[in-house]
C-alpha cells in the first residue's frame, strides 16, 4: 500500500524541518487569511487576519510535532542505550493516532497497476479553533512520517536537541548516545579524553591559544576577534563544559596571547 500523490515523498523532510522550527516548513493558513494589495504582477498576497493568533497556531503546530516525535523516540530509549528498531507506539500515541483516524477517515482506492492506495483526507480547517487544527495537521504529518523508512532514522541530539536523520538505517542499539553531526565529534572526543582530561579552564585556554593566530585576516576588530575565538573554543569543547562568550576571551586575553606565542607560534 502507498500514499496518494498529495503526500509527496519529501514529507519526512518537511517533518524534520518543521520539528527544527524552520519557518518555511510550517504550513500557512492555519488561521484565516486576508488579501493585501501588492504590486503587479501579483496584485495581492495573503496575510493572516490575526497575526498573533497565527503565531500561536504555528507554535502549537511545532510543539505538537515535537511531543509526538519525542514520545516516539522515547519508546526506544532504555537508560543510555537507544534502540531505534524497538520503537513502537506508546499508549498515548496510539490513542492520538486512532482518534485522528476515526475523525478524519483515510480512504482506500486502487491505482492503474492494481496497487492499493491510501488516500489521506484533506482536513478542513475549522477557523474557530485554529490551535486544534494545527495539532491535527501535526498528527497527519506524523502519521505520514511513520509510514516512511525514516521512522527508525529520526534522532534528537542529546546536546543541542536538534532533530536529525541518521545517514543509514541503524542495525542495532546505539550505546554512546545520539548526537547531531555538529556535536558527534565533540561527543566521541569526550569519551576518549575522559581520563586524561585537563581541567575545564585549562582546556578552554589551550583551545583559545591554538586558534589565536589563526583568525581570518579580514577580522581586524578586537571585539570580533574575541567573538570568533569564542566560537572556535566552543566547537572544540567537551560536552560537559559550559560554553564561553566573547567577554571570557577578552578577560583572558593576556594569558591566551602569551600561551599562543609560547606553544603555538606561527611561522612568520
Ligand atoms: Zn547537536
Amino acid at each position: 500500500m502507498h500514499l496518494d500523490d498529495s503526500f509527496p515523498p519529501d514529507a519526512p523532510w518537511r517533518f524534520l524541518m518543521a520539528l527544527n522550527d524552520s519557518y518555511m516548513f510550517i504550513p500557512n493558513g492555519m488561521t484565516e487569511l486576508m488579501r493585501v494589495p501588492a504590486p503587479p504582477p501579483l496584485n495581492y498576497w495573503l496575510r493572516p487576519k490575526d497575526e498573533a493568533l497565527d503565531q500561536k497556531a504555528r507554535k502549537a503546530y511545532v510543539a505538537h510535532l515535537r511531543s509526538l516525535a519525542d514520545a516516539w523516540i522515547n519508546t526506544g530509549r532504555h537508560g543510555s542505550v537507544e534502540s531505534p528498531l524497538d520503537r513502537k507506539l506508546s499508549r498515548s500515541l496510539r490513542q492520538t493516532l486512532r482518534a485522528w483516524a476515526a475523525v478524519n477517515r483515510p480512504d482506500i482506492t486502487f491505482d492503474d497497476s492494481g496497487e492499493t492506495v491510501l488516500l489521506m483526507p484533506v482536513t478542513k480547517i475549522d477557523y474557530r479553533s485554529p490551535i486544534a487544527a494545527a495539532e491535527n495537521a501535526a498528527v497527519l504529518l506524523f502519521g505520514v512520517f511513520l509510514d516512511s523508512p525514516f521512522r527508525s532514522r529520526l534522532f534528537k541530539c542529546l546536546r543541542c536537541e536538534a532533530y536529525y536523520y541518521s545517514e543509514r538505517q541503524p542495525r542495532g542499539p546505539i550505546k554512546h548516545g545520539t548526537y547531531c553531526p555538529l556535536h558527534r565529534h565533540a561527543a566521541s572526543a569526550d569519551r576518549s579524553n575522559e581520563r586524561k582530561r585537563l581541567p575545564e579552564r585549562e582546556q578552554k585556554l589551550d583551545l583559545a591559544a591554538q586558534c589565536w593566530n589563526r583568525w581570518p585576516k579580514r577580522i581586524t576588530d578586537e571585539g570580533q576577534q574575541a567573538e570568533w575565538v569564542a566560537a572556535e573554543v566552543n566547537r572544540g569543547l567537551g560536552l560537559d563544559c559550559a560554553e564561553i562568550k566573547r567577554n571570557w576571551v577578552t578577560r583572558h586575553r593576556a594569558t591566551i596571547q602569551e600561551r599562543a606565542e609560547r606553544r603555538y607560534p606561527t611561522a612568520r
